[in-house]
């Protein structure tokens, strides 16, 4: 049986054969839900895929396709009832619907959104476009990677973020970097803003800006398009600290600011 497909998911295969519990029936479950669904909402129109478990925090399902063939990632990571289970499948059936028809970058589109209230109205359950996990259980085993990820959320909610604001020609994209990171790029790039029409850096301790993710990178960030941005973003990001410049200001200072 070798359903899991990266590092990660064959460690969880190791864990779920120490454990002794066999995948299989769940497997097994879920290709006969596919089978239900296909008839009852797609007139079996759908290619049978490859079902694959997952153990993903983030991400309760995924609809993927590629060289290696295409198929569906359903996620064991939270403790789910099988109406769950069953919403998740179904939510990405309806993203295989759209890539069969060759609506490849339909995402959840206006005919991803039709075919997911079709298919609501045929089964009774309820297929939306996001589905709030936060509170949700984990299952079994994921107790202390659960805890990892708040006790780390709560540490960056504690500390002011540095959000670098980047404007380009119909979009702004924003980063929160720690204190090394920023430095680091500073002195790498010479700048922050290449590329960018505008850059500028902001110490907030707007919740909006302290829940988001750090990074690395300035180019792993957060993208609004020019409209959101002046709208939602900007009057938030306006309340902060602007700083004129990542290395006027003394590394002393943003400790004495707290921030990481
Ligand atoms: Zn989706």
């Amino acid at each position: 049986m070798s359903t899991f497909e990266s590092g990660r998911h064959d460690a969880r295969y190791a864990e779920a054969k120490e454990q002794e519990i066999d995948m299989t029936p769940a497997l097994e479950q879920m290709n006969a839900w596919f089978d239900e669904f296909n008839g009852l909402v797609f007139a079996d129109e759908l290619p049978k895929v490859r079902i694959v478990f997952t153990n993903t925090r983030t991400q309760l399902g995924q609809f993927f396709y590629g060289s290696r063939g295409m198929g569906i990632k359903i996620s064991l990571f939270y403790d789910c009832t099988e109406e769950q289970f069953r919403n998740s499948l179904l939510h990405e059936m309806c993203h295989l619907y759209c890539y069969c028809r060759g609506w490849i970058r339909e995402g959840h589109g206006r005919r991803w959104r039709e075919i997911a209230a079709f298919a609501s109205r045929k089964t009774g359950l309820e297929i939306k476009r996001v589905t709030d996990i936060s509170g949700w259980k984990p299952a079994p085993g994921n107790e202390d990677r659960l805890a990892a990820v708040k006790a780390k959320k709560k540490k960056r909610m504690n500390a002011p973020a540095l959000v670098v604001d980047l404007e380009y020609d119909t979009y702004h994209f924003l980063v929160r970097l720690s204190k090394t990171c920023l430095f680091n790029s500073a002195d790498r790039h010479g700048n922050l803003t290449t590329g960018a029409k505008s850059c500028r850096i902001v110490i907030s301790d707007v919740p909006r800006f302290l829940s988001y993710q750090y990074s690395r990178s300035i180019r792993r960030g957060y993208k609004y398009s020019t409209e959101e941005y002046e709208q939602t973003v900007k009057p938030l990001l306006d309340k902060g600290v602007q700083v004129r410049s990542v290395l006027a200001v003394r590394k002393g200072e943003y400790d004495r600011l707290g921030i990481r």
